[in-house]
């Protein structure tokens, strides 16, 4: 027993040395990542239910590691928020974003809304010249710019509220993401110039449980009667699909449509 102690202590201190081992590579080579063109942006669109066209993209940021391969943002986003590297990355993404629709645009793409996420920690004092001069300095139509922020963005209530009022002054849209998973929700639609919402795929994933259902379902009626646009992420089946449109959301994303692309491949499509 001692020796299966004494085993599994060690095991169990290698995996967390391995854990911060990485952790710490990745802080690091992160620093680099910008300069060294290793991050791209992946779009997914956001479709009509209805109809099935094409009505948005959303643009997902992707880190190709130069040893370790791509890495998820859901690994390296929390470790840049840690840090503060995430103000310069976000910016990035912004850039690139509004740069890289404006090329599809120019390619024949009209009306189309370009959606970027935003981490609570970007909204700070500032935030709003940062995205004004990045609109003018592309040319985007900022009507067709709609920043996604999570309701933990209300950690600093009073900041965000004002960046959020100066951003829809600018013309730029607000859609509220992973709905349903914070606890602010309410205040958040009561307070603030909202446009959309987007319904968290947890609760899509489960709707053919009839608590689910119920509770997208409450979800959808809140949108709607507030005269906002209502998301619902990662549609995988047609039966989820189904049960949406019964719902009358209007809006969807998922792999059932499509999977994110690089914005070549939107382009040549
Ligand atoms: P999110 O904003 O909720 O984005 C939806 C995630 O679900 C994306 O994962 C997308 O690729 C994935 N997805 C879409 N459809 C389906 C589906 O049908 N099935 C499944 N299983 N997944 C689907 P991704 O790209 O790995 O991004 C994960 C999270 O990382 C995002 O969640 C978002 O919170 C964050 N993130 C991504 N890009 C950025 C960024 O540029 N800035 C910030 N701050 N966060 C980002
Ligand atoms: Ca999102
Ligand atoms: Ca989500
Ligand atoms: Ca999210």
């Amino acid at each position: 027993a001692k020796v299966l102690g004494k085993n599994r202590y060690y095991f169990f201190d290698e995996n967390l040395n391995d854990m911060l081992m990485r952790r710490m590579q990745l802080e690091i080579d992160l620093e680099k990542s910008i300069a060294e063109n290793q991050l791209f942006l992946v779009y997914q669109p956001i479709h009509c239910l209805d109809t099935g066209k094409r009505r948005g993209l959303e643009a997902l940021l992707r880190w190709k590691h130069p040893t370790l391969g791509l890495i998820s943002p859901a690994e390296f986003i929390p470790i840049a928020e840690d840090t503060g590297q995430i103000h310069a990355i976000g910016e990035w993404v912004m850039r690139t974003a509004c740069a890289e629709i404006k090329q599809l645009q120019e390619n024949g793409m009209t009306g189309s809304l370009i959606a970027v996420n935003v981490s609570s920690k970007q909204m700070e004092e500032g935030f709003v010249t940062i995205v004004k001069e990045i609109v003018e300095e592309t040319g985007l139509d900022p009507t067709c710019l709609e920043l996604e922020i999570t309701e933990s963005m209300m950690q600093n209530v009073d900041t965000s509220m004002q960046i959020i009022h100066g951003l829809h002054e600018l013309g730029v849209k607000i859609a509220i993401d992973d709905f349903g998973t914070g606890y602010s929700s309410f205040y958040l639609l009561r307070d603030l110039p909202i446009d959309t919402i987007k319904i968290d795929k947890a609760f899509i994933d489960e709707i053919d449980n009839e608590k689910s259902l119920l509770i997208v379902k409450t979800m959808i009626d809140i949108g709607l009667n507030l005269d906002l646009r209502v998301v619902s992420e990662g549609i995988e089946h047609e039966w989820q699909l189904e049960a949406l449109k019964e719902l009358d959301c209007d809006l969807g994303q998922g792999y059932l449509f499509d999977k994110p692309m690089p914005i070549d491949e939107w382009i040549k499509k």
